[in-house]
Order: C-alpha cells, then sequence, then structure tokens
C-alpha cells in the first residue's frame, strides 16, 4: 500500500527535522524548474540531508516503503534525469554536503563532499595552486554529485578527460542506506570490478554519490587561443591533426562553429564585433594551455604552418584576454543565442573523430530534407567527436509548428549517427529524455547487463525510478 502524503512529510521530517524537508509547491519550484523547461511533473517532497547517516536513513525508510527518490544536484540536468517522472516520487537534494574534506596539491587530488558546486571546486583547487580542469557553462550551479552522475564532459575533455576520467574514488550510499566506501586516490587497482566508473554516469539509478576524490593538475602558466577560418570541417579535422602533432597534449580545446551561429550573435547584440579574421563558414576555437617554462608561441608557429601550406586561408590570434574572452563568447553563446531565434531542435551526438565530416554534411542534408528552410547551427568539441547538432527553426515560421517536427529531425540525425557507429548521448545522458531511444539503439545484450546490474543493487527499483532504462522491476 502506498504511503500518504502526509505519511512521507512525517517520515522525512523525523529523520532530517522540520527545515530539512520542502512541501509547500511554490518552495519546491528551484529544484522542479529544469533548465530545458520540458518537464514539468510535481515532486511529493524535496528532502535536503544534512550528513552521510541522515541521507542513509531515507534510503532505508523509501525502501522498506517503496517510495522512490531523485538524487539531485545542481539541477542543470539536460535530459530531465533530476526532477520527477510520475509525481509520486521524492526529490534528495545533496546540496548539504559541501564539505572539503581534503586537498593534497602535492599529490594530485582532493576529496569534496557531493554538494560542493563545481566553481568552488575550481577555487578550493586554485588555492592550493592546482587546477580541476572541468569547466561547463553551468559551473556556477552544477555540483559535484550531478557532474559525476551525469559523467560531465565540458570544452577540456580533449585534454584532461570527462568526469569518469577526473575521478580516483566515490563514496555512495546505495539503495538499501548502505555505504560504499570507494574513496580513494589509487592510480592503479586492479582489485576486481570498477565500481567506481559504474556509479559514474549511472544519473542517480544505482546510489547517491555522497563523496568524491577527484585528481588535481598543475596550472598553466598561459593559454594561447586562436579562432580560425576552416572552409569545411574536413579542412578542421587535418588541422587538428596538425596541431597535435606540433603542440601535442597542450592542446587543451578545439572546437567548431559556423557563421550562422557568429551572424545570429552579431545580429542579437551578443557579440560587440566580430572576432574572426574574415569571413568563412566555419571556424575551429583552437587553444593551447602553456605549462610552466614551456616555449611561448607554439599555436602561432603551428598555425604560420597551416597557412603556409594553404591548409587554412586566414586565422586570429588572441592578442589579449579580451580577445580571448571575445572568442569564447562567440563559442559559448552558440546555445543561448538560438533559443533568441525562436526554437531549436537539440541533439547531443558523438562520432570517431574522423567521422565528423559526414556526420555534418549528411545530417544537414537529412534534416533540410525533412523540414524545408530549416537552419543548422551544430557547434561542439569537435576534437572529442561530439558535436552539439542543432536546428533553428525556417525564418519566421511557428514555433510550435516547427517542434511538432522534432520526431523528424531526431529520426534524421540518429540514423546518421548510428550509420556512423556513434553515440546518441555524448555527454547530457539518458534520463527521461532519451529512455525510448536507448531501448532502440542500445546493443541488447548492455541493456540487459545493465538491467541485471540495477536489479541487483536496486532491486526495489527506488532510485531514480523509470530514468535511464524506463520503468523498474515494480
Ligand atoms: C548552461 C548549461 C551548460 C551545460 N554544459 C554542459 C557541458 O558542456 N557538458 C556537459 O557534459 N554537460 C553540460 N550541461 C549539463 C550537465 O549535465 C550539468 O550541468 C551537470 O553535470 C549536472 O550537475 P548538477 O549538479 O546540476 O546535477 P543535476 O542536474 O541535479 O543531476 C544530474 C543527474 O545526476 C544525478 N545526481 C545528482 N546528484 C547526485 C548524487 N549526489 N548522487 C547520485 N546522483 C546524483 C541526478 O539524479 C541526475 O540524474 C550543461 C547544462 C547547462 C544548464
Amino acid at each position: 500500500m502506498s504511503l500518504s502524503n502526509s505519511d512521507i512529510f512525517a517520515a522525512l521530517r523525523a529523520i532530517v527535522g522540520e527545515a530539512g524537508v520542502v512541501a509547500d509547491a511554490t518552495d519546491m519550484g528551484q529544484y522542479l524548474n529544469e533548465p530545458r523547461k520540458r518537464f514539468k511533473v510535481p515532486a511529493v517532497a524535496v528532502a535536503l540531508p544534512g550528513s552521510v547517516p541522515e541521507l542513509q536513513a531515507i534510503c532505508r525508510w523509501a525502501n522498506e516503503h517503496r517510495v522512490g527518490l531523485i538524487p539531485q544536484g545542481g539541477n542543470t540536468g539536460l535530459v530531465g534525469a533530476q526532477v520527477p517522472l510520475t509525481g509520486r516520487e521524492v526529490i534528495v537534494s545533496l546540496r548539504r554536503l559541501d564539505t572539503v574534506r581534503e586537498v593534497n596539491a602535492a599529490a594530485g587530488h582532493m576529496t569534496l563532499e557531493a554538494g560542493v558546486i563545481l566553481e568552488e571546486a575550481h577555487k578550493v583547487a586554485e588555492a592550493a595552486g592546482a587546477l580541476f580542469p572541468l569547466w561547463l557553462a553551468s559551473q556556477g550551479s552544477a555540483r559535484i554529485g550531478g557532474v559525476l552522475s551525469s559523467n560531465a564532459g565540458g570544452v577540456q575533455v580533449l585534454a584532461y578527460g570527462n568526469a569518469r576520467e577526473l575521478t580516483l574514488g566515490v563514496e555512495a550510499v546505495l539503495a538499501d542506506g548502505r555505504l560504499y566506501n570507494g574513496l580513494n586516490s589509487l592510480r592503479k587497482d586492479n582489485t576486481g570490478y570498477d565500481l567506481r566508473d559504474l556509479l559514474v554516469g549511472s544519473e542517480g539509478t544505482l546510489g547517491f554519490i555522497t563523496a568524491a576524490t577527484l585528481k588535481l593538475f598543475p596550472i598553466p602558466e598561459a593559454q594561447e587561443t586562436a579562432l580560425v577560418n576552416v572552409p569545411s570541417p574536413a579542412v578542421a579535422l587535418e588541422l587538428f591533426g596538425l596541431l597535435r602533432g606540433r603542440v601535442g597534449t597542450q592542446l587543451t580545446a578545439f572546437e567548431l562553429i559556423n557563421r550562422f551561429g557568429i551572424d545570429l550573435q552579431l545580429k542579437r547584440a551578443m557579440l560587440a564585433r566580430d572576432p574572426s579574421a574574415s569571413l568563412s563558414p566555419w571556424y575551429v576555437l583552437a587553444e593551447v594551455s602553456r605549462p610552466k617554462g614551456g616555449t611561448p608561441g607554439t599555436l602561432q608557429a603551428a598555425l604560420e604552418e597551416a597557412l603556409g601550406s594553404g591548409l587554412v586561408p586566414d586565422a586570429v590570434v588572441a592578442e589579449s584576454e579580451a580577445e580571448r574572452v571575445a572568442m569564447w563568447a562567440a563559442r559559448e553563446q552558440m546555445s543561448d543565442v538560438q533559443s533568441k531565434e525562436g526554437a531549436s531542435i537539440k541533439h547531443d551526438v558523438s562520432v570517431p573523430i574522423g567521422a565528423v565530416p559526414a556526420l555534418l554534411a549528411e545530417g544537414t542534408a537529412a534534416v533540410e530534407r525533412a523540414i524545408p528552410g530549416v537552419r543548422a547551427c551544430p557547434f561542439g568539441h569537435m576534437g572529442d567527436g561530439n558535436i552539439h547538432f542543432n536546428f533553428t527553426q525556417p525564418e519566421g515560421a511557428d514555433p510550435k509548428a516547427f517542434m511538432a517536427r522534432e520526431k523528424d529531425a531526431n529520426a534524421a540525425i540518429y540514423e546518421v549517427v548510428q550509420r556512423l557507429h556513434g553515440s546518441v548521448s555524448a555527454e547530457h545522458g539518458i534520463g527521461q529524455l532519451k529512455t525510448e531511444l536507448l531501448k532502440q539503439v542500445k546493443d541488447p545484450v548492455a541493456l540487459e547487463m545493465m538491467r541485471a546490474i540495477k536489479l541487483a543493487l536496486d532491486p526495489n527499483g527506488i532510485l531514480n525510478p523509470g530514468k535511464m532504462l524506463g520503468q523498474g522491476p515494480e
């Protein structure tokens, strides 16, 4: 028999106290309003445990009474994984677990609790003279537990890896309230299945991450940044090979943007002036992070070689921090400017890097066939093979009518992605947005393995029910 709302409030208050439970619909708004504005299902309540034992008690109680719990960090996820699906769930926000447990810059690691905000993690590392290299546009709100559970990527995955690769160990509370102590700072540990890698990226479906030990790196001496004209994505790929050859792992960003995106930003006055050297259908934003004692000007030298050989027609190297900031703004505002131009259909996909030109050509052609007049606005982490393959509505079109065609655009893009052996979710995850899609595209044996793991760790299906794999065992 399911519990009434007042039974649930009473049980939660008994564990976390009156102040640790949000039951009022208006007060719950900040936990329910997610960035995509697509998912609008209410929650029964929000619980804010103030300690790991309190969280363990919530899990024990929920497991006994079959109450669905949704782990939440900063509520910035883009696939609806952190917000309710049925309206019968309790959101459990870990924002109060925000202690910095240890920082050891010399040994290259720090241990933070799940509620620490990503931007704060950067500051903690910097104060110790080290770098935590995971940057997202949402870093002012996203929290360590959410960043790890969604295995977030960002703009420097190329050099440092995504959240999974930056994690050495995790501590987690399981569905039945047991505490898994996997916090360690080992670089090598071959003692069985990798439970850290399983929990990172599990979108809150296998456990609550309560703390993590994260890798730290030396702070670079300086950044060298350029906006390079490339006539096509194929040339961008050749440029990538050249830069990797000349500057190696110092190449920390290799991002692709198109002219349409820059024009939109100029039209909407989101850029004071054009940061590029001259008109080009495509641009690459390349950045080199120079280590202390490294040779200055390596990016400039590599680009002179590319210009000299005729590979690229034009480029501009940032000569001041203001110019660098303007170049990054042109890249980071690509998504925002689209929403100002009307409705947009978005895809976060990846393919092997060598297949990015085919993805862009075939994907654009297929969507243009399906929706005449649509305007392609792809951009993203070309160096990782990860493109945010977005489409803006035709000029003057009705946004609702355009969004009614979303399924056609999705089908067109995912067909190309699958043919090129890519992934339908490169860095944003599955959540509730792509649950059905996952069933269609994932290897059936992989799906069976994933369901078996879920059943073993959460037999009553109380952790983030219905997310990622669809409905649970109940
Ligand atoms: C403007 C903007 C830019 C973004 N840019 C990027 C980008 O460049 N790259 C990228 O990869 N992503 C990006 N994202 C999405 C990204 O997933 C999130 O920003 C971030 O990683 C999620 O952190 P969060 O704390 O907000 O998690 P939430 O949104 O709260 O939760 C995300 C997932 O993690 C789970 N979860 C949260 N906390 C815990 C926990 N302690 N234990 C277990 N599970 C937990 C939730 O249940 C959910 O499944 C962006 C989002 C926005 C709004």
